[in-house]
C-alpha cells in the first residue's frame, strides 16, 4: 500500500502525522492531502482531487471528515510495532506465559523456556480491544501526570524562594556575629585605654613629686649662695637646719625609689576563643526536612479497622426522648467527644 505521510512536531512534544498528496510528492512538492482514494490507494490535495475526479469519477474517496477511513500511516505502524527493548526490531510474537509482546530478540533471550509463545497474527482472537476506552484511560493518566508535573514545577519554585531566604539568613547571622565581634573588640580597646590611664596617672604622680623636691632643693641651694660669707649667724643657722632637713627628705625619697616598679601593657589574645572559632565548620547546620504531602485530588487514605466495641450512651431519664449522634472525634488525651442532638417525639393523642 502506498502511503505518504509526514511527521510533524506539534505543540509541546506531541507527535502527529499527516498525509501528503501522492502525485505532488512525486514532483517533490509537499502538499497536505485533502482526500484519500480507496481505489488508487493514494492521497490527493484539493487541486489533484479535481484532476483525479475528472479521470476516475467512479472511485470512492474519503475527505478530511472521514480520516478514520484513511489508512494507518507508516510512522504510526512503525511506532506501534517497534520493540521497546530493541529499537531496530519489530514486535512479532506474544508470550502468553508472561503476557508480553516480544520481538525475535526478546523471544530468544527472555522467553525461550516459555510454553505459549505465538506469532501476533495467531494471537489476535476475539473482538477488537476497546481502544477508545484505553485512550480515555491514558488521557486521565496524562492529566494526573500533568498535575504532578505542575506540582514539581511549583515545588522547584518554592525551593528557589526558600534557598534565597536561607541565604539571607546566613548573611544575617554573619552580620550579627560581626556586630558581636565589633562589641568585643571595643570592650578590649576600652580596657586597654582604662589601664593606660591609671598607669599614666601613677607615673605622673611620681614625676610631680620628684620635680617638687628638686625645686625645693634648688631654691634652698640658691638661697645658701646668697647668705654664705655674709656673717649672718641666725640666717645661716636656719638655712643649715632647713637644708639638712631637705637633704634628709631627699635621701629617704631616693632610698624609697631605689627599686622602681616598671609597668608595661601587653595584649594577650584569648586563644581558647580563637581555637573554638577555628574548630567550627559553619555558622550553623543546614537541616533538610522531608514530609509526605498528599496532592490535591489524591484519594483519601484507606484506614483499616483494628477493633470494634459497642457502648450504650442512653441515660434512664432519656427514656421519652430520642438522641442522634451528629459528630464524633478523638481528643488529644485519647478521650472521645460525642455530639448528641435531642430529637423531640410528638406523640399522637388517642381519644
Ligand atoms: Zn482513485
Ligand atoms: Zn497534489
Ligand atoms: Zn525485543
Ligand atoms: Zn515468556
Amino acid at each position: 500500500m502506498a502511503t505518504f505521510s509526514q511527521t510533524t512536531l506539534g505543540k509541546g512534544s506531541d507527535l502527529f502525522t499527516d498525509f501528503c498528496c501522492s502525485p505532488c510528492l512525486e514532483h517533490k512538492i509537499d502538499q497536505w492531502a485533502e482526500f484519500y482514494c480507496d481505489n488508487c490507494l493514494k492521497f490527493y490535495c484539493a487541486k489533484c482531487t479535481n484532476l483525479h475526479g475528472q479521470w476516475f469519477g467512479t472511485h470512492v474517496t474519503y475527505g478530511r471528515g472521514d480520516t478514520h477511513k484513511w489508512p494507518v500511516s507508516k510512522e504510526v505502524e512503525d511506532f506501534i510495532q517497534k520493540c521497546d527493548l530493541h529499537e531496530d526490531k519489530r514486535l512479532e510474537m506474544f508470550c502468553n506465559d508472561h503476557s508480553q509482546l516480544c520481538c525475535n530478540n526478546c523471544a530468544f533471550v527472555n522467553h525461550r523456556q516459555c510454553a505459549k509463545v505465538a506469532l501476533i497474527s495467531e494471537s489476535v482472537k476475539g473482538p477488537l480491544p476497546d481502544l477508545q476506552q484505553i485512550s480515555r484511560k491514558i488521557q486521565t493518566f496524562l492529566e494526573d501526570l500533568e498535575e504532578l508535573q505542575n506540582y514539581w514545577d511549583t515545588h522547584m519554585q518554592s525551593l528557589k524562594v526558600l534557598f534565597n531566604k536561607q541565604l539571607h539568613e546566613i548573611t544575617d547571622t554573619r552580620q550579627k556575629i560581626n556586630t558581636i565581634l565589633d562589641k568585643i573588640e571595643q570592650n578590649t580597646i576600652k580596657e586597654l585605654e582604662d589601664k593606660m590611664t591609671s598607669l599614666r596617672a601613677s607615673v605622673k604622680t611620681n614625676v610631680d613629686n620628684c620635680s617638687k623636691l628638686q625645686n625645693k632643693l634648688k631654691r634652698l641651694s640658691d638661697t645658701i649662695h646668697e647668705i654664705v660669707d655674709k656673717g649672718k649667724a641666725e640666717l645661716s643657722f636656719i638655712a643649715s637646719k632647713k637644708c639638712l632637713e631637705k637633704i634628709k627628705q631627699s635621701e629617704a625619697y631616693l632610698i624609697e625609689k631605689l627599686v622602681q616598679v616598671e609597668s608595661s601593657l601587653t595584649f594577650q589574645a584569648d586563644s581558647d576563643f580563637q581555637q573554638h572559632l577555628s574548630k567550627l565548620s559553619g555558622l550553623g547546620r543546614i537541616v533538610v526536612c522531608t514530609q509526605a504531602v498528599p496532592l490535591p485530588g489524591a484519594p483519601d487514605q484507606i484506614l483499616a479497622v483494628q477493633g470494634k466495641s459497642e457502648y450504650n450512651v442512653n441515660i434512664p431519664s432519656d427514656a421519652e426522648k430520642r438522641f442522634d449522634i451528629r459528630a464524633i472525634c478523638v481528643l488529644l488525651n485519647d478521650q472521645i467527644l460525642v455530639v448528641i442532638i435531642q430529637i423531640m417525639i410528638i406523640k399522637e393523642l388517642s381519644y
